[in-house]
């Protein structure tokens, strides 16, 4: 092909597609009247010019803003003297964020035809691989955003299935297998942020400390399945006692359970604790073991106020000492931390 001829179909090419990518209505005046074409959405030849330029405008009309074309690779045919063929491979990005529609490679065919002294475009044909083209559309934006919409819907779904099982899978990790309540884990946790909400507010934190009195002798009596479901009886009692909000009921481990009771002086702390007496007692749980015949617990207890010259060891130390009394003075008995043995 001559270089001239080469050079300028080349420019004419160039500025077809710069008009294009403006989206510039003057790209209508490089057709022929003799124009024939094939569009990326349909595979019906249209011949019709003014149903082309009708087209082309509804094209410009779905996508306004400037678009970006990245040129791959363009090849120039001769056919004839007066007729040359262009052949290009690009990208077409749009001016809104849409990864898959770039990343698919475009084929524009056109042929110019020079017509007494100009070169007119006969025949353009273009090849979107894209799909999902709808109705009226050159790109598909309708089907993208469909199925954008159902992606969004599937991962928000996904990801609310996955808070859920996080969140159960967290309530599991803090609550006692065999009986349900709170477990030493919890109890752990929940000391910390009392201590230091305590701290913070200076008002008093109670802890009372139980454990099921002479509780081997009842496995060996009665096996440690009817152990177990004593245990259970008596969280599911001490549960039924404690019910002011913040107050925490905990297995601390084995037969030995904890109340944690925010905000609460001494006194108040042993009015909870004599009714947690006679609610064990009011199971009536058999016990050939134990002088009343029935399953006692024993109950050590502590208010502390936090201070510079104590911690939260303190305070478990305290009411374990106070229950260590109540054993010792014969079990199935209260006693009071003495803040001395510190
Ligand atoms: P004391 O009155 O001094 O507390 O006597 P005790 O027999 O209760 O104390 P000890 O610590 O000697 O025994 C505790 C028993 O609790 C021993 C253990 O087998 C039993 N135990 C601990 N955890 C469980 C449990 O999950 N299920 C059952 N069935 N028994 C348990
Ligand atoms: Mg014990
Ligand atoms: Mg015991």
């Amino acid at each position: 092909m001559p270089a001239a001829r080469q050079k300028l179909i080349r420019a004419l090419f160039d500025e077809y597609i710069e008009l294009y990518a403006a989206r510039d209505e003057r790209l209508i005046t490089r057709f022929s009247d003799n124009f024939s074409g094939y569009t990326g959405g349909g595979d019906e030849l249209v011949t019709d010019k003014a149903e082309w330029v009708r087209i082309t405008l509804q094209d410009f009309a779905q996508v306004p803003g400037r678009i970006r074309i990245e040129m791959l690779d363009l090849s120039l045919q001769d056919l004839a003297p007066e007729v040359v063929t262009v052949t290009a491979f690009f990208h077409i990005h749009l001016p809104f964020a849409e990864h898959i529609l770039s990343s698919k490679t475009a084929r524009l065919t056109l042929v110019f035809r020079q017509e007494d002294r100009d070169w007119k475009i006969v025949h353009s044909s273009i090849s979107i691989p894209y799909h999902l083209v709808q109705d009226g559309e050159v790109y598909p934006l309708q089907g993208l955003g469909e199925r954008n919409r159902e992606l969004m819907a599937l991962v928000e779904e996904r990801t609310l299935a996955l808070e859920e099982a996080n969140n159960k899978l967290e309530a599991l990790s803090y609550t006692d297998g065999l009986t349900g309540i709170a477990n030493r884990r919890s109890f752990d946790r929940t000391l910390e942020q009392e201590w230091h909400r305590a701290q913070r507010a200076n008002t008093p934190l109670a802890l009372i400390m139980l454990d099921v009195d002479h509780f081997k002798q009842f496995n060996d009596h009665y096996g440690h399945q009817a152990g177990d479901t004593c245990l259970q009886a008596l969280a599911h009692a001490l549960a039924e006692t404690v019910q002011r909000a913040g107050d925490l009921v905990a297995r601390y481990g084995g037969e030995e359970f904890v109340v944690l009771l925010p905000n609460t002086q001494e006194h108040e702390a042993t009015q909870i604790a004599q009714r947690i007496q006679p609610a064990i007692q009011t199971l009536a749980l058999p016990h050939v073991g134990m002088p009343t015949g029935i399953v006692t617990v024993s109950l050590g207890l502590v208010s502390l106020r936090a201070s510079r010259q104590n911690s939260q060891e303190d305070l478990i130390k305290l009411a374990d000492a106070a229950l260590y009394r109540a054993k010792q003075a014969g079990r199935n008995c209260l006693r009071l931390a003495h803040c001395q043995e510190m």
